[in-house]
């Protein structure tokens, strides 16, 4: 089917209590096992790229590459763009077929990070794609960009940043980090105490390492999308590399990319089917018995 609006995802999750995993991906093979992962799993799903990977190709070849892949499923898919982080990511996102964006203001102080969010907004629901804002840095590695901060959320800033920016999903910075070298310290009060007044449903970046009892316990505070990218990552040049250790002559790609897709799907399926231990609908109240 073709590529659905954020929303609409939104609104699946909400009616049956479903917390959305967002894996990035990296290349067509990531996307294709991400989207074999869902449809397994029979849920709604999100891929997202983020502009470190427009080294690789650019947002009209993942764009269309994406689309057309989702024709082949019957499960719905979003395609994000993950830490947006200019304007100008936004607006190529968009225009080229982007069903959700995310604008990454969290570096910026309080003000200025309003006004940068709200322009991408401004831009984005033109065109009806919501956005993703963040408010407080999260820390770690997101790629090549390193960020030391370690300026969690303040919820009495949660409000007043929703209503002045319009935006659709709120990232939140409580103990979470990037990449895989540090350790996440979550905080679930300062969660609570945001909770109470987001005005919308929040995102938790830096899922992978996070244990899932945690992840699951925060969705009484309305955490709906959580990423994901380390863990499927390392699935991928695991695979690859277990095909070189066992044989350093190795030269069919193919098999060897066709390996590394199951580690990805088959990583991604586990963490989604986890994730949603609790939920309530389809193949995952089944599996529950
Ligand atoms: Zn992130």
């Amino acid at each position: 089917m073709p590529l659905v609006n954020m929303k609409e995802l939104m609104n699946i999750a909400k009616k049956n209590g479903l917390m959305l995993p967002a894996y990035n991906s990296t290349d067509v093979q990531m996307t294709l096992a991400i989207m074999d992962s869902f449809q397994r799993a029979g849920m709604p799903g999100i891929i997202q790229i983020a502009p470190t990977n427009i080294k690789l190709t650019g947002y009209d070849y993942i764009a269309e590459t994406t689309k057309m892949a989702a024709e082949h499923y019957v499960t719905p898919f979003v395609l994000h763009l993950d830490h947006g982080k200019t304007l100008d990511d936004v607006r190529q996102a968009v225009q080229v077929g982007f069903t959700s964006v995310m604008i990454d203001g969290a570096a910026l102080p309080f003000e200025e990070n309003i006004r940068f969010s709200r322009e991408a907004v401004d831009f984005a629901h033109c065109y009806d794609v919501p956005v993703e804002a963040e408010l407080g840095p999260i820390k770690g590695k997101e790629d090549d960009h390193v960020s030391e901060a370690n300026c969690h959320t303040d919820p009495s800033q949660v409000a007043e940043f929703c209503e002045k920016t319009g935006c659709d999903t709120l990232a939140v910075s409580i103990g979470n980090v990037h990449g895989l070298e540090e350790k996440p310290k979550i905080d679930l009060n300062i969660l609570a105490e945001v909770s109470k007044v987001a005005p919308v449903p929040l995102v938790l970046h830096g899922g992978s390492g996070i244990p899932f009892e945690t992840i699951r316990a925060m969705r009484q505070y309305g955490m709906m999308k959580i990423n994901i990218a380390s863990d499927l990552r390392q699935a991928y040049i695991r695979a690859v590399a277990k095909r070189y250790e066992a044989n350093h002559n190795e030269a069919n790609l193919a098999s060897v990319l066709m390996d590394a897709r199951q580690a990805v799907s088959d990583m991604a399926y586990k963490l989604t089917m986890e994730i949603n231990k609790d939920s309530l609908i389809g193949p995952l109240a089944t599996e529950k018995g």
